[in-house]
């Protein structure tokens, strides 16, 4: 009787366009994609019906996910770092620490961001020993951010870019400057002249601002769940470390201070450490907004 009763309520909810899936079981997981190439992001939306937080796992770290204020919905970005190996990857999923774990497989897969010949001056490619120690401490500097535990996400609904102008220096790309390669380009660089007001992608913290040998004048905003934007080559800076900011607030502006050939704005984004191409984060959290 009562599997006839089940099928009767299959037949109702097909009938009535309700997914099936979300009947059957407590919860609804959807991925934006199953195969993700290097640099690029997977946003998971998760429906729950019971107020059940659910738990998210993607390479080893906790995912950070956001939820509607009647938390059933909740949702987070899986992304994948410029150099990560490729092969299978799962997305573990619990609805509670003690429940058991759903595991959905995900595939990396290489991608050829190009390659660029550049020949130059040896004396602007090598660095006196003194720039070197400079540069290495101003690493250590950055590093320990993108190390740290994150904070709760500050960031809300989709994210936009921090300049109108376009891409005029991809993603990805490797550079062999002088018949040496070099480590590939961790942003993007975006159209912009002296002085275009640079724009807060989020809401998020100003965790830190500066003036370093490559990156010149810069900002790194942090806006929590493992999700942080950096600004490089600023001709000024208009917010002060430590400072909350929201989304679309002007941080400062274009320049081309630091190792830049012209002004132009520099636009990098980490999502738990994985530094992914930026308009990756445009693009997927416009589905937010839906
Ligand atoms: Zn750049």
């Amino acid at each position: 009787m009562k599997n006839i009763a089940l099928l009767v309520m299959i037949g109702f909810l097909m009938l009535s366009g309700i997914p099936v899936t979300m009947a059957l079981s407590q919860s609804d997981i959807h991925l934006s994609a199953r195969v993700i190439h290097q640099g690029e992001l997977s946003l998971i939306r998760i429906h729950v019906e019971n107020g059940e937080t659910p738990l998210v796992t993607w390479m080893g770290e906790k995912v950070h996910l956001v939820s509607n204020p009647e938390k059933t919905d909740w949702i987070g970005f899986l992304g994948v770092d410029l150099t990560a190996g490729p092969g299978r990857n799962d997305v573990v999923v619990k609805m509670s620490d003690s429940g058991p774990e759903q595991r959905l497989n995900m595939e990396i897969r290489e991608k050829d961001y190009g390659v660029r010949n550049l020949t130059l001056p040896q004396n602007m490619v090598d660095l006196d020993a003194e720039t070197l120690a400079r540069v290495r401490k101003e690493t250590a500097v950055t590093n320990a951010l993108w190390e740290a535990e994150p904070s709760s996400p500050l960031w809300d609904g989709s994210f936009m870019k921090p300049v109108p102008g376009e891409v005029i220096g991809p993603f990805g790309r490797r550079s062999v400057i002088n018949g040496h390669p070099r480590s590939p380009h961790t942003g993007v660089d975006l159209r912009g002249k002296k002085g275009t007001p640079i724009k807060a992608i989020n809401d998020g913290r100003v965790v830190l601002t500066g003036d370093h040998f490559f990156s010149g004048l810069f900002v790194v905003i942090d806006h929590g769940g493992g999700i942080q934007s950096m600004y490089f080559h600023m001709d000024k800076i208009q917010v002060q470390q430590g400072e909350m900011v929201e989304k679309g607030a002007i941080i400062g502006s274009v320049g081309s201070t630091g190792r830049a050939t012209g002004p132009h704005l520099h636009w990098g984004v980490r999502v738990n450490g994985a530094r992914i191409d930026p308009s990756q984060l445009v693009d997927k959290s416009s589905q937010l907004e839906e």
